[in-house]
């Protein structure tokens, strides 16, 4: 079972602690989100997961975390300062917002000449004749589409003019810009060969003019990010066995295959610097009724070819013998020693969202189950590694000292290897309810008994399952069950 919406995920989240709405006691401030001590966890866990399975387990990964605000050349160069944006319209009667690129052909005759000749003309033409109805209201008066670049920007320095250029800067869009610029320095501080790669998790920054769903798509978001760099021929295989992998490293974080698609960008669709895109998409919209519309992108892995450290290179030129980048100090070209060539490597790059994978992750794993009283229960089955609470300590009587004492002991021996709470703020069985819908795998009860047999009962959360366990054994047994 999933959950059957993200509204179900967004409740959840607030109630148990997971999520909150930022600047909320200010009235809030459009699709911002804070995490909670649980959030934090779960998100911690996921970054975790991903760097260990790519820079600590493979022997060709380097690690890097560089800085969020750059030298505004390294978004000259890149691209984005001319083409990272989105063509915006507002209806001038109701004052709806739309982006001119994703509004579709409605409908406006029953003759089918008419209708073609419609839709045979580029919708930004039908906009400045006046002819293009707004999807709200109706009305054929919109604003002539306006470029809208997406990148936030700044000034650098206590003294500049807000509209000094000099002082001009951006927050970055993505994280992988920064590894291109730090290839160099990588590659000779690693003596690094190709194939090769450089990770890095951070956050970035992008003014959506559409934000929503959630943590789907929001204005400040984190990236985890891996540029492969590779010899050109090699680059094709290398991407495909990416898609795959990257596929499996989902199924490990415990979301179900079937909720799970590839989506293979068109020509038209591929950014500037793309010679193959495909995306990974996660049935984040389970309720529409449109099997296609379910999905959207989770993360995407593009072969970049060899365009960013060409960009960012002061040796390139154009047919004039004119240096491309004027403004680059370095060349970040590769020397193959084994066949004498320099050439600019390609480079493959996966990179997902973190907070995209919170959600796909929150979604697989919930699930509801109903109990002997006939109540629904909800049961987060989320991935031992991924829990933010590995064991919960519960005193089955807070008011009897020793009870206390035995619980609190407990979590202090366990603590140093897996994370422990100890919890009395309710009776059992609402304490068992709690651990159960944040996705606590291990609730160990302390009871009267114990101080006599000095045994505890360990809950197993998603058979519910009891099992006497003794406290000699209780943490070799624990570490076992978590690392299944
Ligand atoms: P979309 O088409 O959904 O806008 P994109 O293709 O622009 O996404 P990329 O530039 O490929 O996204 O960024 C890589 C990943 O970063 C995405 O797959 C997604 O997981 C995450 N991401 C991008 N934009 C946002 C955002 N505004 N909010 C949350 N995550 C985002």
């Amino acid at each position: 079972m999933t959950a059957p919406n993200i509204e179900t995920i967004v409740s959840l989240s607030k109630r148990r602690g997971f999520v909150f709405p930022a600047s909320d006691i200010y009235g809030g401030l459009g699709s911002s989100w804070d995490y909670g001590s649980l959030g934090v966890e779960l998100a911690n866990n996921i970054k975790q997961s991903w760097w260990r399975w790519l820079v600590h387990e493979r022997d060709d990964i380097e690690g890097l975390d560089s800085s969020i605000i750059q030298n505004r050349n390294v978004w000259k160069y890149s691209g984005h300062e001319t083409t990272f944006s989105d063509p915006l319209v507002d209806c001038r009667e109701c004052k709806s917002r739309f982006r001119a690129d994703k509004l579709e052909y409605p409908k406006i005759s029953d003759d089918a000449e008419t209708q073609k000749a419609f839709e045979n003309t580029p919708i930004e033409q039908l906009i400045k004749d006046k002819k293009f109805p707004c999807p709200n209201c109706g009305a054929k008066n919109f604003t002539e589409p306006k470029q809208f670049n997406l990148m936030f920007s700044t000034t650098v320095g206590a003294t500049s003019a807000e509209d000094d250029p000099s002082a001009l800067a951006y927050l970055r869009p993505e994280t992988a810009q920064g590894i291109f610029i730090n290839f160099k320095n990588v590659l000779d501080t690693s003596r690094r060969k190709l194939p090769f790669g450089i990770a890095q998790i951070g956050k970035a920054f992008r003014n959506e003019v559409t934000p929503g769903n959630f943590i789907f798509r929001t204005r400040e978001f984190e990236q985890m990010e891996l540029e492969y760099f590779c010899r050109p021929e090699d680059a094709p295989a290398i991407h495909q066995e990416f898609i795959d992998s990257f596929q499996e490293w989902f199924a490990s974080l415990g979301i179900t295959p079937e909720n799970i698609k590839l989506y293979e960008q068109s020509k038209e669709e591929l950014s500037h610097y793309s010679d193959r895109t495909v995306d990974i998409l996660y049935r984040f919209f389970p309720e529409r009724e449109n099997e296609d519309a379910q999905f959207d992108e989770l993360m995407g892995l593009a072969n970049r070819t060899n365009y960013d450290l060409k960009t960012h290179s002061k040796k390139p030129e154009d047919a004039e013998g004119k240096r491309l980048n004027p403004d680059s100090t370095e060349d970040l070209s590769y020397f193959d020693p084994t066949t004498n060539e320099r050439f600019y490597p390609y480079c493959i790059e996966p990179s997902a969202g973190v907070n995209r994978t919170i959600l796909a992750v929150l979604m697989d794993a919930y699930t509801e189950k109903t109990n002997d009283k006939g109540e629904k229960r909800v049961i987060l089955k989320l991935k031992h590694n991924l829990a933010p609470i590995k064991v919960a300590v519960l005193p089955l009587a807070k008011n009897k000292p020793e009870i206390v004492a035995m619980a609190k002991d407990l979590k202090k021996q366990l603590l140093p290897t897996m994370r422990t709470v100890y919890d009395d703020t309710g009776g059992i069985g609402k304490l068992y309810a709690r651990q159960d819908e944040i996705g606590t795998p291990f609730c160990v009860t302390v009871d009267h008994e114990s101080l006599e047999d000095n045994a505890v009962t360990v809950r197993d959360r998603d058979t519910w399952e009891q099992e006497r366990i003794k406290i000699a054994d209780l943490k070799d047994y624990l570490q076992k069950r978590l690392e299944q």
